[in-house]
Parts: C-alpha cells; sequence; structure tokens
C-alpha cells in the first residue's frame, strides 16, 4: 500500500514537473540566439547608448558612507536629461573618480547641487573643481548649495575657503595650464525656505527644508518633460519631502543601516548608534513609511554600506512598512525613466578610461603669466637633463609643425 501511494505520488510530481517545463519553455522567446550575433545586454556601458529627447538617465556615483570603502564612495548622484543637461546631486568622497569613469566631458559637468555640508555629500568638490578644470572644464564650477544658520556655516563660506585652501594648487597652474575652469559661481540659497532654485531649459529644480544634524541641510526635486526626480540627501523623515515629492518618478532617499548592524559592524555605541540610526538618519522601517505616503514609481533606499549581512536586514525592515518598487542602490546603478518605463541595471565600467574629449578647446598658455621659482630654488636644477629634455621640445616641433621655446633659453 504504502510503496503503491509513493508510486502515485511520483507519477503526479513528473506530471507537474512536466507541466512546469512544458511552459516555462512556451514562455521563452523564440528569438533565435545566435553564436555570432550579439543579444541585449542587461548593463549599461558608458558613452554606448544615445538618450532619447524624453528620457532621463540616473546614474549613482556614491551611494556609501562617511566612512571610506573602495565599493561604495559616499553620496554623489548625476541626473542626465534628453535636452542634454547634465546635473550633480552631492559629491561625497569617492563621487569624483566613479563621474570620471562615466567618459562624459568635464564642460557638461559643471552643475553641481549640495543637500548639505558634511564630508559625505560634499567632500569630492574639491576634486572635481581641480580634475574636472584640467580635464576640460574651461568654465566656472557652478555650484547650488543652503545657507546656515549663520553665514560661515553656509554654502558661499564654504566654497570661498575650499578655493582658498587651493590657493598654492592654482598659483602652481598659472601659465602652465589653461585654467579658466578654477573658478566657482556659487548660487546659496535660504535653507529655511520651500522654493524654486533654478530654471533653465526647461528645467525646475526645487529645494525644501531637512531635518539633519543642525539647521542648514535640504533636499532637492527636478522636474523636466514630465518627469520628476527626487533626492533627499541626509534628514530625517520630513513633512516637506511627502508634500513636495508627491508625482516623483524616482524618489531617492536616505536609508541608513539598521541599528544592530550599526553597532556591530559600524562599532557604534550603542547609544550613539541609537541616535544616528535614527534621529539624525532615517532607519529602514521609516524610509518605507515615507514611500508608502508618496509613492513614487521607484523607490531608491542608499546611504548603508551594502553587504551580504546587511541588505537582508535592511530590506525586512522596509518591507514591514513598504510593498511597492524599490532600488536598493549601491555603486554605478542607472536608472533609464521615461513616460512608460523605468529599468534599473548597473554600469559596467572601464577602469583604466582617461579623460574624456573636451567639448571647449583649451587656449595657449602664456609664459608670462607663470610664477616662477625663486633664485636658490631654479639654481638647484640638475643642468644635465637638458640634454635629453630639449629634444622633446624639438621632437614636439617636428611633429607638430611649429616650434616650442624651451624655457631656459627664454
Ligand atoms: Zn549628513
Ligand atoms: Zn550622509
Amino acid at each position: 500500500m504504502k510503496r503503491k501511494l509513493s508510486f502515485l505520488v511520483g507519477i503526479a510530481v513528473g506530471i507537474a514537473l512536466t507541466v512546469g517545463f512544458i511552459s516555462l519553455v512556451a514562455a521563452t522567446p523564440t528569438e533565435e540566439i545566435s553564436p555570432v550575433k550579439a543579444r541585449e545586454r542587461a548593463v549599461y556601458a558608458p558613452n554606448s547608448e544615445d538618450l532619447g529627447p524624453e528620457e532621463m538617465r540616473v546614474i549613482a556615483c556614491g551611494t556609501g558612507m562617511p566612512t571610506q570603502r573602495l565599493a561604495q564612495a559616499a553620496a554623489c548622484f548625476l541626473v542626465e536629461l534628453g535636452n542634454g543637461d547634465k546635473f550633480i546631486f552631492d559629491i561625497g568622497e569617492g563621487g569624483a573618480e566613479r563621474l570620471a569613469s562615466l567618459e562624459i566631458p568635464y564642460d557638461w559637468l559643471d552643475k553641481v547641487f549640495i543637500g548639505h555640508l558634511h564630508g559625505d555629500h560634499f567632500g569630492d568638490l574639491g576634486a572635481l573643481f581641480v580634475g574636472g578644470g584640467i580635464a576640460g572644464r574651461h568654465s566656472p564650477l557652478r555650484i547650488w548649495g543652503p545657507s546656515g544658520a549663520t553665514p560661515e556655516l553656509g554654502t558661499a563660506a564654504a566654497v570661498e575657503h575650499m578655493e582658498k585652501m587651493f590657493a598654492w594648487d592654482i598659483a602652481g597652474r598659472l601659465g602652465q595650464t589653461d585654467i579658466r575652469g578654477f573658478t566657482t559661481e556659487v548660487h546659496e540659497f535660504d535653507y529655511k525656505q520651500a522654493q524654486i532654485i533654478y530654471e533653465e531649459n526647461g528645467v525646475t529644480i526645487r529645494s525644501w527644508p531637512a531635518i539633519h544634524a543642525i539647521d542648514g541641510a535640504v533636499s532637492f526635486s527636478l522636474e523636466w518633460a514630465g518627469l520628476k526626480f527626487v533626492f533627499s540627501s541626509d534628514t530625517f523623515p520630513n513633512r516637506w519631502y511627502n508634500e513636495y515629492a508627491q508625482g516623483a518618478d524616482l524618489a531617492i532617499h536616505e536609508c541608513f543601516i539598521a541599528v544592530p548592524d550599526l553597532i556591530e559592524k559600524f562599532r557604534l555605541t550603542p547609544e550613539a548608534a541609537l541616535q544616528v540610526g535614527t534621529q539624525i538618519h532615517t532607519p529602514p522601517e521609516a524610509f518605507g513609511k515615507v514611500m508608502s505616503t508618496i509613492q513614487p514609481r521607484m523607490a531608491v533606499a542608499y546611504h548603508f554600506f551594502k553587504d551580504h549581512d546587511t541588505t537582508g536586514p535592511v530590506l525586512e525592515r522596509i518591507r514591514k512598512t513598504y510593498d511597492g518598487p524599490l532600488s536598493l542602490a549601491e555603486d554605478l546603478m542607472v536608472w533609464n525613466i521615461t513616460k512608460d518605463k523605468i529599468t534599473e541595471r548597473v554600469a559596467v565600467v572601464n577602469e583604466h578610461s582617461w579623460n574624456p574629449p573636451q567639448v571647449t578647446p583649451a587656449i595657449p598658455v602664456r609664459a608670462e603669466d607663470r610664477v616662477g621659482y625663486s633664485p636658490e630654488i631654479w639654481a638647484g636644477r640638475f643642468d644635465d637633463v637638458d640634454d635629453v629634455i630639449k629634444p622633446i621640445y624639438e621632437e614636439a616641433g617636428e611633429a607638430l609643425g611649429r616650434e616650442f621655446p624651451y624655457p631656459s633659453d627664454e
């Protein structure tokens, strides 16, 4: 009897498997797989895809935390629009490197919106200022950021001091390379107001207050061609985000590591973990509540170290309060957004890519602009190397058909 039963069960399982297999085969596209033709790829390779006239592409150039790790830079998101405009939202440490891997000419990476002045949200501004200025941005770096409770806590003061910090860097480049990009254009706006801070070329960017650490943090939305991108920077859940993020196509909001992991893995004291993880930032359960309130087409959680053992707890806690579309962000995640569709992929970048082409050509430098050396430093030059360096000037002259005077002969 027992044997008969197991035989019948065996037949039933066999039938179920066969039916399952047949339906699987039927669901497979009939498109022929060729050994020589490329198939559609599920990755984004920079500089390989056109952007549609009404399409938005968002790339995570940093999704991590204020401490450094190779896998995740600190906060940085790039928004590219089908009208050609590009915007950087936050530029935390390591963000400039990810931006560089996207092979975008630096003339187009000239607009930065900073949500607050924590290092993990603007710590790579200097890298973009200097590196972008050398690599092809021949115009000021345009920066939008909030005021602070006092003038010295605002964006204008921070950028002014950044430029002062680079005094030697800039002096050392005068007359050596085209340094027209080594200037800034700062637009500091009132952190307390919900307001439009940018309106050009059909693009509207708004800012509103965030609640994070002290006064002076804000969040942003970007609207263009009927699409809406929202970026929290850092904040405790707040009523402004709930209001102004309504109708978002892509809503990015911070989502901090769960408190137990802040204690065990991030090594905070329990008191600090509770304060930082639930009062300064947004814990996953609260992120879920925010998203359930605004119901975006796609919710994006960022600002946690995404590991095999942290992703599960974060997701589980979010799912207690939100069951809609969700991306758990990691560096180089890419979203293509149109009115009909949102796709999520990961960019595969060339770690060895060089500077992209310059849109605005560099202008020749003038030797008379050089700051130069004091006589005692100049006198320390090893003269014997002139014999081997002079031919490099001659070689360049022959190759390019004009004369390049050797500096010590001038
Ligand atoms: Zn912060
Ligand atoms: Zn942060």
